[in-house]
């Protein structure tokens, strides 16, 4: 099980998608146990094609923020 930490959800209206590192992202390719900061920058949300940027972790950290974009 990921820590909440590692776990990153998309903030777009209506979208709700979690980004879960023990599971990856299949249609993109990544394999299991990829950090979210470790993800392309061309990663795009599954669901609604955000962009990283749109993420924030459960503990409540914006990553545009955690790398000063
Ligand atoms: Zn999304």
């Amino acid at each position: 099980m990921a820590r909440p930490e590692d776990m990153w959800q998309c903030q777009t209206t209506n979208c709700g998608y979690t980004y879960d590192p023990d599971r990856g992202d299949r249609k993109a390719k990544i394999p299991k146990g990829v950090k979210f900061e470790d993800l392309p920058d061309s990663w795009r949300c599954p669901v609604c094609g955000g962009t990283k940027a749109c993420f924030q972790s459960l503990t409540g950290v914006r990553f545009k923020e955690q790398v000063g974009v």
